[in-house]
């Protein structure tokens, strides 16, 4: 059965949580190339792999079901996320999709209302259709979710820091509340990494990254990742990866795989260029709110913490008097900044998430959640900090 043999293959190289978090970057979850002793996993571009005798191989049959390559990039995920079982797909939206699928019509599914675009897109205009029922709320607020509680809730899907709206949820708090009434809690770790922060271990059952994001980091890749612990869910999870087929290819998984390497290095950078940022934009008169897990006055300030590492590269901010004409002549006079959607990258983003990345919610839900027609996303980047305040300032004044 390959599904039993992928576990087990998985087993092979998960032998390292002693290693620190920045060693497993590296080498956590790999193991040596046997051909010629390639220090990088060669990306094995072949769908297919010899037989000796029908059924006889070496681990490998089909590269929808595993791939060397993609393999490598899975243990990885699993070593960082401290988790047993790692797997990877197509795009971040194709992992969330997979874990949709454990689920079955009448199922419930509790989120945070200001989820990302695209997740709530899936969620809504997909699965809604399927059967299953979504119901969305401010995960900050623990009294209001235990009332949505019901017997058919399956599963809580949380993102922290959310997106654009940089809302903390408190991870370990949440998880109690799902152990208490046997719900799954699967948390959407885009925005942290497993650098500033480990759902697992604070009790959540499935973690997912959009790793374009962070984890790629050199906006050159599509990819979806997930880990987690819970043989059953993994194996549930392994059988959807190969029967719906949303593989990433080897190349994508080479490419995180050695974006991966650098991931603490460019994450301290990030984090210390976006308290730069912050500061920046603390004291910038044009500037009326910011979102930012590093403000003290931020409502989750504390959770925040005491769940992540370092406080990240994400910050929103909205311009006094919430026009949209000072957001168009900010966007053209930025020169290093580029707008554009995603983050994460090395580069400055900048994003104006009620035209771009959440066009697809409905206005009444986008300003409800704060996304207001003068709130700007920015991905701050790892270029030399004075340049990018240097910019802003430019662009603001
Ligand atoms: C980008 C993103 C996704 C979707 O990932 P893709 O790789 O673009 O499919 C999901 N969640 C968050 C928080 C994201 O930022």
């Amino acid at each position: 059965m390959y599904i039993s043999r992928t576990l087990s293959n998985h087993a092979r190289g998960i032998n390292n949580r002693i290693m620190k978090f920045n060693t497993k970057v590296i080498h956590g979850g790999q193991i040596k190339e046997k051909g010629y002793g390639a220090v990088m996993p060669p990306i094995y571009q072949t769908s297919t792999y010899a037989q000796s005798e029908p059924g006889v191989h070496e681990g490998y049959e089909y590269s929808r079901t595993q791939n060397p390559t993609r393999h490598a990039l899975e243990n990885s995920i699993a070593s960082l996320e401290n988790a047993k079982y790692g797997l990877a797909f197509s795009s971040g939206l194709s992992a969330i999709d997979a874990i949709l699928k454990l689920f079955k019509p009448g199922d419930e599914i509790i989120s945070t209302h200001d989820l990302y675009g695209g997740s709530y897109r899936l969620f809504n205009k997909i699965y809604k259709k399927y059967g299953l029922k979504f119901i969305f709320e401010d995960l900050k607020d623990l009294e209001k979710v235990e009332k949505l509680i019901t017997p058919k809730t399956k599963l809580i899907w949380v993102e922290t820091p959310t997106n654009p709206m940089i809302n903390v949820i408190d991870i370990a708090a949440i998880s109690e509340l799902c152990k208490k009434n046997n719900i799954l809690l699967g948390v959407d770790n885009t925005f942290s990494t497993p650098y500033l922060q480990r759902p697992l271990d604070l009790g959540a059952d499935i973690v997912m990254h959009s790793g374009t994001k962070y984890l790629a980091g050199h906006s050159d890749v599509i990819i979806g990742l997930i880990a987690l612990n819970d043989e059953k869910i993994a194996e549930n999870l392994f059988f959807i990866q190969n029967s719906s087929g949303a593989i990433c290819g080897p190349m994508d998984a080479f490419l995180t795989l050695r974006g991966i390497k650098t991931l603490h290095v460019r994450m301290d950078r990030h984090c210390s260029n976006g308290e730069k940022v912050f500061e920046y934009l603390k004291q910038c008169k044009k500037v009326e709110k910011i979102y930012w897990p590093g403000l003290e006055s931020h409502p989750n300030h504390l959770v925040a913490k005491k769940q992540m590492k370092k406080f990240g590269g994400m910050i929103s901010f909205t311009f006094a008097g919430n026009m949209y004409s000072d957001v168009v002549k900010f966007t053209k006079k930025l020169k290093v900044f580029t707008l554009a959607e995603s983050l994460g990258g090395v580069e400055s983003l900048v994003n104006h998430p009620a035209t771009m990345t959440h066009a697809s919610m409905p206005k009444k839900d986008r300003e409800r959640n704060g996304i207001t027609e003068s709130l700007i996303r920015l991905s701050v980047g790892i270029e030399d900090s004075a340049d990018l305040v240097n910019d802003l300032d430019k662009a603001i004044n």
